[in-house]
């Protein structure tokens, strides 16, 4: 049941919990602490992205892994030992996931994978195709896909064959990756809405359950949490969905 204004947190089954990632995409570590804070009965995992990271550096992961497992999404895409040794400091962090460009290519995330290893015990999760993009996006930048599905399940069959642990896609091509890549590969989906709720910029969207359903793993939550009136309700709403 969803606690009332005032009442303690307790725990909601942390199976489903464990596969809620909230964004904590705010400007300081004040904001971000108190937001995690407020979630930390819930044991559902945080999202330290490039705004927080730009501005309060390696020490946002530290503490905001005191309320709990730290997905590190900085989309490292360049050359491959500009890569390794990025994700090597990334993850040293102790952050226990970490994000790079499929895009990259293959050497650019076999560097990926093993400047993790170095660094500490952080899986790598690529990137396919970021879900604020569609077809026209795509080939505006000269990408020439028949449609992004197709696109997004080569990059994860990419990515996989680099030795990435994960990807990340919209939950409309989590079932497609799935039976491409098999049970194993984490897939994290982003672009996860309730019903009715804005989009913002995100376009290929689902709900967290219809996430579920199609194999992902875990999905990333921002805005609908941080803006709700109450973000603690909003994430037992979602993580009902992900029973
Ligand atoms: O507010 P919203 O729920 O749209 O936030 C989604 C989060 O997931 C953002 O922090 C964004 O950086 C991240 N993300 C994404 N699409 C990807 C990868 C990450 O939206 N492909």
């Amino acid at each position: 049941m969803v606690p009332g204004p005032g009442e303690a947190v307790s725990a909601p089954d942390g199976a489903a919990a464990a596969r809620l990632i909230v964004a904590l995409d705010l400007p300081d570590l004040d904001g971000a602490e108190a937001l995690a804070g407020r979630l930390h009965g819930l044991g559902v995992r945080f999202k330290v992205g490039l705004e927080l990271f730009c501005a309060e550096g390696p020490r946002a992961v530290e503490r905001v892994a005191a309320h709990g497992g730290v997905f590190l999404d900085l989309k490292l895409h360049d050359i491959p030992e500009t890569v390794r040794r990025a994700a090597r400091a990334a993850a040293a962090t102790g952050a226990d996931l970490l994000t790079v460009h499929a895009a990259g290519g293959t050497a650019m995330l076999q560097a990926a994978v093993a400047g993790a290893g170095e660094g500490g015990h952080a899986s790598v999760l690529a990137v396919t195709v970021l879900t604020s993009m569609d077809l026209g996006d795509l080939r505006a930048v000269g990408v020439a896909a028949n449609t992004v599905a197709d696109l997004v399940v080569q990059r994860a069959v990419l990515a996989r064959a680099a030795g990435c642990h994960g990807v990340i896609a919209s939950p409309r091509e989590a079932a497609a990756i799935r039976a491409a890549v098999g049970p194993d590969l984490l897939i994290v989906t982003p672009g996860v809405r309730p019903s009715g709720a804005p989009l913002g910029d995100q376009k290929r969207v689902a709900t967290a359950h219809e996430a579920r359903q199609a194999g992902a793993t875990a999905v990333v939550v921002g805005r609908p949490i941080r803006d709700a009136a109450d973000p603690v309700a909003a994430a037992y709403a979602l993580i009902a969905e992900l029973d």
